[in-house]
C-alpha cells in the first residue's frame, strides 16, 4: 500500500488541468486582493466568490468537517487556518493561502505565501527559499525518479538555509480526490516511495519554518502553528509526470 500510485487517463488529466487552472486563478486573484486591515473571514468570503466564478466549489469546505472555503494561515500558522472575523491582517504579516477547487469532479490544489503591506527581511527570505524548495522539488519530479528524489530536493534547499521542515504534513497525489496516494514528504525517509510514471499527478507542497520544524494544533482542532512561534511559509503546485519535464497544472488560467 505504501507504494500505491494513481495513474490518470488522458480524459482525467484534461479535467484535472481545468481544476488546477481554476485553483491557480483563485490563488492569483487573492494574492492581488489581500491587504492589511482585512479580516481573514473577508478573505475567505472573497475566495468563495472567486471559486464560484470558475464554476467550481471549494474542495476544502466540509472536508473532514473543515469550516472554511480556503485555508488562511498567518505568520506562525503553518496550514489549515480558518477565516475569522476577529483576525485582522496587519502590514508585514505572512499570509499563506491554500486553495482547493472541485470542478466537474476533479480537484485543483495550490498554495502560496505572500506578505501583506511592508515586507520584513526575514519573512521575504523565508518565502523566497520556500518557493525555491518547491521548484527544486518540481524539477526532480521526472519520470523514472522516485518520490524520494522530490523529497530530497526540497530538503536540500531547506537545510542549506537552516529552515525547519514540517514533518506532520506532506504533499500527495491529487486529481479525482483531494488526497490520493502516494504521500510526498518534504524530507528524505527510509522508503524511496513509488517510481514516478506518466499520468501521475502530485501536489508538491513544502511547509518551511524559520525556526523549529515542530508544530502544534490549536484548540480549534485545525490551525497548525510552529511550536516556537516563528514564521512559517507554504508553497504548493500540482504537477503532471510526463515523458519529459513535469507540467505544472496550477498556473493561473489566462
Ligand atoms: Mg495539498
Amino acid at each position: 500500500m505504501k507504494d500505491a500510485v494513481v495513474i490518470h487517463s488522458r480524459e482525467e488529466i484534461l479535467g484535472i488541468k481545468k481544476a488546477g487552472q481554476a485553483a491557480g486563478f483563485v490563488r492569483e486573484e487573492l494574492k492581488n486582493l489581500v491587504r492589511s486591515g482585512m479580516s481573514t473571514k473577508e478573505i475567505d468570503e472573497i475566495a468563495r466568490a472567486l471559486i464560484e466564478s470558475t464554476g467550481g466549489k471549494s474542495a476544502f469546505f466540509g472536508y473532514r468537517g473543515f469550516p472554511g472555503q480556503i485555508c488562511i494561515s498567518l505568520n506562525d500558522e503553518v496550514v489549515h487556518g480558518i477565516g475569522r472575523n476577529d483576525v485582522i491582517v496587519k502590514s508585514g504579516d505572512v499570509v499563506s493561502l491554500d486553495v482547493g477547487v472541485l470542478l466537474d469532479g476533479y480537484v485543483g490544489d495550490t498554495a502560496e505565501s505572500i506578505i501583506a503591506g511592508v515586507e520584513k527581511e526575514e519573512a521575504a527570505f523565508l518565502l523566497k527559499k520556500t518557493r525555491e524548495a518547491l521548484f527544486a522539488g518540481i524539477n526532480a519530479a521526472l519520470k523514472g525518479n522516485f518520490v524520494r528524489d522530490i523529497s530530497q530536493a526540497v530538503q536540500k534547499i531547506a537545510e542549506a538555509n537552516h529552515l525547519g521542515i514540517v514533518r506532520e504534513y506532506v504533499g500527495h497525489g491529487c486529481g479525482k480526490r483531494l488526497h490520493e496516494p502516494p504521500e510526498v514528504p518534504n524530507y528524505k525517509t527510509s522508503n524511496r516511495g513509488p517510481k514516478l510514471q506518466n499520468g501521475m499527478v502530485l501536489a508538491i507542497e513544502p511547509m518551511l519554518n524559520l525556526g523549529t520544524h515542530a508544530v502544534k494544533t490549536d484548540i480549534d482542532g485545525w490551525t497548525v502553528r510552529t511550536l516556537d512561534a516563528k514564521l512559517s511559509a507554504h508553497f504548493e503546485h500540482m504537477v503532471l509526470i510526463n515523458e519529459d519535464n513535469p507540467e505544472i497544472l496550477t498556473w493561473a488560467k489566462k
